[in-house]
């Protein structure tokens, strides 16, 4: 059963978490109060997952993934953050700072579910980053041979197209920034304006037609491939 660390100083909100994963019997929950307890709870533990609070004693939850991501042994522990709703931009520097997802406060716990399992589900696959080859219910991409089919039917991408789809699809049910785009595909050109990810993602979406809306807006913050995966 996958192993769960929640890092929140605020007990019942913490209670409330290790409850309703340990019902539905979705992972065993382990809680720490602090953000340096959280540092040492992750080495010892190594959890498959971490439930981050940003607002914790000693070391705050930014600080906390931080480090967690510089060091080589943490660096790709998957990390939700909890945010509260009112603070965009704690939730951005948070996906900056590479957490896989949010969700704020206060916490819907169906939500919480789905997304735990979202984030468990990608981790035990193949590494994401070496996706060559995606079948989904609708869309075949094999990244290697250039060559994507929405529903059997060849579609044709320009090189930025092709590109952004590859990067949406390897950090697939993710989210993934404006800014992040613009570095991963568009390199460090500065004339480039975050507005054109904007663009080049809606002509990507109608090109893939029904597999378009699969490229979720989450507003404020960037874009989100969502995982449809192909019946087996
Ligand atoms: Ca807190």
């Amino acid at each position: 059963m996958p192993r769960v660390l929640v890092v929140e100083d605020e007990q019942d909100i913490a209670g409330l978490i290790k409850h309703t994963l340990e019902r539905t019997g979705d992972a065993s929950v382990q809680t720490v109060g602090r953000g340096d307890e959280a540092l040492r709870a992750v080495a010892e533990l190594a959890p498959d997952l971490v439930i981050l609070d940003l607002n914790l004693p000693v070391l705050s939850g930014t600080e906390v993934c931080r480090l967690l991501r510089q060091r080589p042994e943490t660096a790709r522990v998957p990390i939700i953050m909890l945010t509260a709703r009112t603070s965009e931009g704690d939730r951005v520097s948070g996906l900056d700072l590479g957490a896989d997802d949010y969700i704020t406060k206060p916490v819907s716990l169906r939500e919480l579910g789905a997304r735990v399992r979202a984030v468990l589900r990608r981790g035990r696959g193949v590494d994401p980053a070496r996706t060559h080859v995606y079948r989904g219910a609708r869309l075949f991409a094999d990244f290697d041979a250039v060559s994507i089919t929405v529903d059997g039917f060849p579609v044709r991408l320009t090189r930025r197209e092709f590109e952004l789809l590859q990067f949406l699809v390897e950090n697939r049910n993710r989210v993934l920034s404006r800014d992040r785009l613009l570095e991963r595909v568009w390199g460090y050109d500065r004339f480039v304006e975050t507005r054109s990810v904007d663009v080049h993602v809606g002509r990507l979406r109608s090109k893939l037609g029904a597999v378009g809306a699969q490229i979720e807006t989450v507003i404020g913050l960037g874009y989100r491939f969502v995982d449809e995966p192909a019946a087996t």
